[in-house]
């Protein structure tokens, strides 16, 4: 790979490209589902390319291909510096990358047990246990759909630029999750996931194995069931919601992880997700949240989907502030467009889905700093209020302003205590407005890095894994209504 490289970045630099990287990937994919006590999927995919970018008469080009022999590398080359050529026609100014980025180095997620080691045979017991447990609850009357999966991924890459970079990757993520989905001759449909929905981190097997699913099952089954028949949440202009950690990290993914990504605050970047209220004067002056709200984008933390050594510029792992006593404070960068705005080094977020794929700004892990609250505390510390939990819908327009979130169940607090199971409740709100009524934040002990394995951005769509530390939170005159 380290012949190919060089052979590429000599043939664009001769051919007139003003800088070039090359990358070259190697994912590997595992997936492994049952359903309903049978195994439904066993698949593994590999997929191996190199993806070159480059930059010629100022402008940006790129082409990739599976194949590494001579006379593919030559047009991919070509046609890299064609695209650039041909963008250069419509430039409004030339690139400018700021300082060299010339990093050597490797990087290896940290794992204990290689999940590609582990047989097949002890993954598919372990789910086929874990499902069994989850049919085996009392059902009154219901009926009941288990499914249970795990996904691994190993990503070996390799990056190197005309600057004088040269960096090695291998990057390992263990996924899982269980679900039960509860339905009755009425034809109403509940589901319940555990963890929430799929959770994976760049972990080995041992991710798994703390998941305890065989012992999380019968209680996941039980609430589907039982929320058929809970009361439907009550509607309030305004009321107290405490939001469980997954909860948070979808909030914190939606209405600050998106809007931050500097490329769609500059409109170069308007697909599916839209553009963001987080425009360049609201750098430094917004009041994002309450003076209890810190938010980075870390792609440090050991064990976040968003952790990695180096991005696909070859820009060192970072760990950026973004939101610091709840004014908001940074966006999320590349090289070009910190160089642009005059925002100093990149802080490292170009990632690409495959070796097919330009990079672009994405999420790596987007946390809310821990408070020093405890659930149990928090919840007997609220008179009047509803706790949501795992999240089953979200909404939320072009601008991340306006959102309207569902969870899978919620529950009803009076004078501290849990009253009452509640089915459909949905909380809304308004991005700036909810995070200034955040009062409360749980501590370390309850502080989780939720991973976000889908998400989407970018035309042709790529799909990135995201990672959001959070924990508990609370928050003041939300609006709360229940799915009809
Ligand atoms: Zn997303």
């Amino acid at each position: 790979m380290k012949d190919l490289s060089a052979r590429i970045l000599n043939m664009a630099q001769m051919r007139g490209a003003s800088y070039t990287d090359v990358r070259t990937v190697t994912r590997t994919m595992q997936t492994i589902a049952v359903k309903n006590g049978r195994v439904q999927e066993v698949t593994q995919n590999e997929s191996q390319g190199f993806g070159v970018r480059v930059i010629a008469d100022g402008a940006w080009g790129f082409a990739s291909s599976s194949r590494d022999d001579y006379a593919d590398v030559d047009v991919v080359v070509n046609r890299a510096l064609q695209i650039a050529r041909a963008s250069a026609l419509t430039k409004t100014r030339n690139i400018n990358l700021g300082p060299p980025e010339a990093n050597k180095g490797t990087y290896r997620s940290e794992y204990k047990m290689d999940p590609f080691m582990i047989s097949m045979a002890d993954k598919i017991n372990l789910l086929l246990k874990a499902d069994e447990q989850m049919r085996r609850v009392k059902k009154n009357g219901a009926h009941l759909v288990t499914t249970a999966e795990m996904v691994f991924v190993r990503e070996d890459k390799t990056f190197a630029s005309s600057e004088g970079a040269l960096l090695q990757q291998e990057i390992i993520e263990s996924g899982c999750e269980i679900q039960a989905l509860a339905t009755n001759d009425a034809g109403e449909v509940q589901t319940r996931t555990y963890p929430w929905g799929r959770h994976q981190q760049t972990r080995g097997f041992e991710f798994v194995l703390e998941q305890h699913l065989v012992e999380n099952a019968p209680r996941i089954a039980e609430e589907a069931i039982l929320l058929l028949s809970a009361d439907v949440c009550p509607a309030y202009d305004a009321t107290t919601v405490i939001l469980s950690g997954n909860q948070v990290a979808l909030q914190i993914h939606e209405s600050c992880g998106h809007p931050i990504e500097l490329d769609r605050v500059l409109k170069q970047e308007a697909s599916f997700a839209g553009t963001s209220f987080l425009t360049l004067d609201k750098l430094n002056t917004l009041q994002y949240g309450s003076e209890l709200v810190n938010i980075t984008a870390d792609a440090t933390i050991p064990g976040g989907l968003g952790t990695f050594g180096y991005d696909d510029e070859g820009v060192p792992a970072q760990r950026a502030q973004i939101v610091k006593d709840g004014r908001f404070v940074g966006y999320m960068t590349n090289r070009e467009l910190a160089t642009e705005l005059n925002l100093g080094r990149s802080n490292g977020t170009m990632r690409a889905e495959n070796w097919n794929r330009t990079p672009l700004i994405r999420m790596t892990n987007i946390n809310l700093l821990p408070g020093s609250w405890k659930l149990d505390d928090l919840i007997a510390d609220t008179d009047d209020g509803i706790y949501f939990d795992t999240n089953r819908s979200w909404s939320i327009d072009d601008k991340r302003l306006n959102f309207q979130f569902g969870t899978e169940l919620a529950w009803e607090i009076k004078g501290g205590k849990k009253t009452r199971l509640l089915k459909n409740p949905i909380y809304t709100g308004v991005t700036p407005n909810f995070w200034r009524s955040c009062d409360a934040i749980c501590g370390e002990s309850e502080w989780v890095v939720w991973g976000t394995p889908r998400c989407g951005k970018g035309q042709p769509p790529q799909t990135i894994r995201t990672g959001h530390g959070a924990s508990p939170a609370r928050f003041r005159n939300v609006k709360v209504f229940s799915r009809s």
